[in-house]
């Protein structure tokens, strides 16, 4: 099964992902964890992509393809993949399809998880850490003993700047400008599947196994 799946930061995605590594025994393929072991194994690419990020600059989208290409000849692909924040653009998207059309593969579903903001924001907004223990509370589902207090160790909790409602916003604003085209391209060769993501975890999850596997 390879799987490109699309969320909002804040939306749940991560933990989705998780369920779908296992469920299919694919790994995920991020490029932040790309680069990373490609510059700690000191790969050719990697020593590439390093000249751009000691410059300031963005890695190539033709690094990322490249190193792309060499993780998903690596043995425990075979089964598949989930992609998760890549491809941003269309560009990336293009490169994307000419690599896994050389590798006579293709994408089967590209998931994108449906969240309104509304909901992310009154559920990050919510969440208070402990300055002491950084033991995360949310005021709605697991609110803490004593109000303001940690459970753990007596602490004040607090509101970190993140998870500040305008910065919430501005993220999300982001994300939908960013992944608008993209979501179009798949959606135009029939591969997206819209997920309403507004229920439980386990909701959720039973949205997107029955989505493609049916
Ligand atoms: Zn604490």
């Amino acid at each position: 099964m390879r799987l490109l799946l699309i969320g909002p930061p804040g939306g749940g995605k991560g933990t989705q992902a998780k369920y779908l590594i296992d469920h299919f025994d694919i790994p995920q393929i991020s490029t932040g964890d790309m680069l990373r072991a490609n510059i700690q194994n000191s790969t050719d690419l990697g020593g590439n992509a390093q000249k751009f990020m000691n410059s300031g600059q963005l890695v190539p989208d033709s690094i990322i393809l490249d190193m792309m290409k060499e993780r998903l000849t690596d043995q425990d692909c075979d089964n598949g993949f989930v992609l998760d924040g890549f491809p941003r653009t269309i560009p990336q998207a293009e490169g994307l399809d000419y690599l896994l059309k050389s590798m006579k593969e293709q994408l089967d579903h590209v998931i994108v998880m449906d969240v309104p903001d509304n909901l992310i924001i009154t559920r990050l907004s919510n969440r208070r850490s402990c300055k002491e223990c950084g033991q995360v509370y949310n005021l709605i589902f697991e609110p803490p003993a004593i109000a303001g207090k940690c459970n753990n160790c007596g602490e004040d909790l607090f509101l970190r700047p993140d998870d500040n409602p305008a910065i919430i916003q501005q993220r999300l604003t982001v994300y939908h400008q960013q992944t608008k085209p993209v979501i179009k391209y798949y959606s135009d060769q029939g591969l997206t599947d819209v997920i309403d993501s507004k229920g439980t975890i386990d909701e959720i999850r039973s949205n997107i196994l029955l989505n493609i596997t049916s």
